[in-house]
């Protein structure tokens, strides 16, 4: 079964504008699935329906065998990487990376191990001690990955994640994420991802299958040698 199901799922907006009009998807244990499309098609809406950040006008969302209609985000099982990278601004870089799992009341040991293991995995020990604002784009937003990696979510969601960084650190940043979700498969845990971008190379380059939006619909999903084969 999915790890992660969309059913006839919908979004009205409170001003009345159908956002999203009964869309199906099915995600795998293990997959990376990217939504891409237009701006205005409706991908941040659809996985903000599924991270809990909107709430779901019509139909289904499921991850695991869970029904998460109507749970709040931090129930949901899942771990988010946004655009900005939303790190708290007021906490170290440790602080941020451990936060989530202190709101579990994880031991401190334990969160001083994963820290480590996750600082290691993204290169990211030199920058422990600093704040945010001292970060370059790049280091920001792999701290924002690591945030996401420590808390072991059931899925990960990607909203436009490498949108503010310049080509070269673009480029380097698909592949490490792209070798991260291989290696995380070949340890034995997988990681399901469903990552939102308007970039056609990123959607084409990190995508075990790709899902194609517009208007509010889902016009095709396929990996990415067959996708442009249907008329
Ligand atoms: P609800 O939670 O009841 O669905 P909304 O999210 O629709 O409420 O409310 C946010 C307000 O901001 C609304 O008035 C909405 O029209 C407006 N809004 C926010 N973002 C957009 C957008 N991208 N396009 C149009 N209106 C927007
Ligand atoms: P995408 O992520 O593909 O750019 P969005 O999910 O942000 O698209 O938006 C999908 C559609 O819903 C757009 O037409 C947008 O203007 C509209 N929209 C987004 N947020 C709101 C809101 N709060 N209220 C009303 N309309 C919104």
């Amino acid at each position: 079964m999915a790890e992660l199901q969309l059913k006839s799922v919908v979004k009205t907006y409170g001003n009345g504008f159908k956002a999203v009009h009964g869309i199906d998807l099915d995600v795998h244990e293990g997959e990376f699935m990217v939504l891409v499309g237009p701006s205005g098609c409706a991908k941040s809406t659809t996985l903000r329906m599924i991270a809990g950040l909107e709430t779901i006008t019509g139909g289904e969302v499921r991850i695991g065998n869970r029904v998460v209609n109507d749970l709040v985000p931090g129930k949901r099982g899942i771990a988010m990487v946004f655009q900005n990278y939303a790190l708290y601004p007021h906490m170290k870089v440790r602080r941020n990376l451990g936060f989530g799992l202190q709101l579990r009341g994880t031991p401190k040991d334990q969160i001083n191990a994963a820290t480590n293991e996750v600082s290691g995995v993204l290169e990211i020990e030199e920058l422990l001690d600093r704040l945010p604002k001292q970060l370059s784009g790049g280091q920001a937003q792999r701290v924002a990955l690591g945030r996401a990696l420590i808390k072991q979510p059931e899925v990960f969601l990607f909203d436009e994640p490498l949108s503010n960084l310049d080509a070269k650190l673009r480029a380097s940043m698909r592949v490490r994420i792209t070798d991260l979700h291989k290696r995380l498969r070949e340890e034995g845990r997988p990681a399901t991802v469903v990552y939102v971008t308007h970039d056609q190379v990123e959607a084409m380059t990190m995508g075990d299958r790709i899902c194609v939006m517009k208007d509010g619909y889902i016009m095709q999903v396929a990996d990415p040698e067959t996708l442009y084969e249907r008329p």
